[in-house]
């Protein structure tokens, strides 16, 4: 009898287990420093598609970090989504992904946007390039990111804060390519031709250019899209540097998948499907960027702003050097 009802008892918990595995096995649950807006219709596509049921909560990448952190084994999160490279390279830095090895993702992500280790994955680039006043400057003018710190630039460039993630990646991208000396010496130079002290966001280095107070800056493209968007007649436009050279500075969106993950292959299959052609320009044209797989199509609005030759450094670079390039712009004195 006993053996009976032990044997009915492993039929119940194996029963209830498999009823367990089976509803969590239809649900991936993503931590998104992506904002809402730009994610949640991916999800919505992803589940009219799949079935599979995306539960996310969006804050700040460093908060998020530090909940992973905290966190620790017992974390919901199957996926970790964010901008810049550099927080990604943060997360991985502090043990919160594993690596994952995806035919689909090595095909659709070329090698210089995603991380050497598969730790994560970029899934829209953007591109921070130079913005100029089409009154005051012609393209002709303008060469290299360099050459912005040519004395004719004096009083006439405006820049963002260096405490802004997006311009420690830039810098890092150029010491990575550039050393850290021939470095130091273009961002001092860039400080000296500085008509204002840094703005708090790209948007307000474009207003100022618009202003007249300076004719130059230096914006991620997704900015002057949304600018420009708003009042198409205003006197700005894009310029593509470097491109005799080693092309336009870009950075990724992307993802990786957690160190913790309860539903790994769901959050695998979601990850490959992010890189897939009908998600990516879900990911990339809602917020103007450019998809990561070089096999799709940016939307036609980013089309019109010119095509152009980007940096083929791998984008982890920005992670890997970035306390020196917040250490090298402190020295040069850029705020
Ligand atoms: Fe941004």
């Amino acid at each position: 009898m006993s053996r009976i009802r032990f044997a009915l008892g492993l039929i119940t918990a194996f029963l209830s287990l498999s009823i367990v595995s089976l509803a969590f096995a239809e649900e991936v649950v993503v931590y998104s420093a992506r904002k809402e807006h730009l994610i949640k219709p991916l999800f919505d596509a992803y589940t009219k598609e799949t079935g599979v049921k995306v539960t996310f909560i969006t804050d700040k990448a460093g908060v998020l970090v530090q909940k992973l952190k905290a966190e620790g084994k017992n974390t919901a999160a199957d996926l970790f989504i964010t901008v810049d490279a550099g927080n990604l390279w943060f997360a991985a830095k502090n043990g919160l992904l594993q690596p994952v090895e995806s035919k689909v993702l090595q095909e659709n992500i070329p090698p210089h946007l995603r991380d050497p280790q598969n730790l994560w994955f970029g899934l829209s680039v953007r591109a921070r390039t130079i913005v100029y006043n089409t009154d005051k400057v012609m393209p002709l003018d303008l060469t290299t990111y360099e050459d912005l710190g040519n004395p004719k630039w004096k009083g006439r460039l405006c820049l963002r804060t260096s405490g802004k993630v997006y311009n420690q990646s830039m810098v890092a991208m150029f010491i990575a390519e550039l050393g850290e000396e021939k470095t130091e010496l273009v961002i001092s130079s860039w400080v000296k031709n500085l008509a204002a002290a840094p703005f708090s966001n790209d948007t307000k280095v474009m207003k100022t250019i618009v202003a007249g107070q300076c004719d130059v800056g230096i914006v991620n493209t997704y900015y002057y899209g949304r600018l420009v968007k708003k009042d198409p007649s205003l006197p700005l436009a894009l310029f593509w540097p470097n491109q005799d050279g080693s092309g336009v500075h870009v950075n990724v969106s992307g993802a990786g998948l957690t160190k913790y993950a309860k539903h790994k292959k769901e959050a695998i299959k979601l990850l490959e499907w992010f890189s897939t052609e009908k998600a990516q320009n879900l990911f990339a044209d809602t917020n103007m960027e450019y998809p990561a797989n070089p096999k799709v199509k940016p939307h036609p609005t980013v089309t019109g702003w010119g095509s152009f030759k980007q940096n083929m450094i791998n984008v982890a670079k920005a992670g890997e050097l970035q306390v020196t390039a917040v250490k090298l712009m402190d020295r040069v004195g850029y705020k």
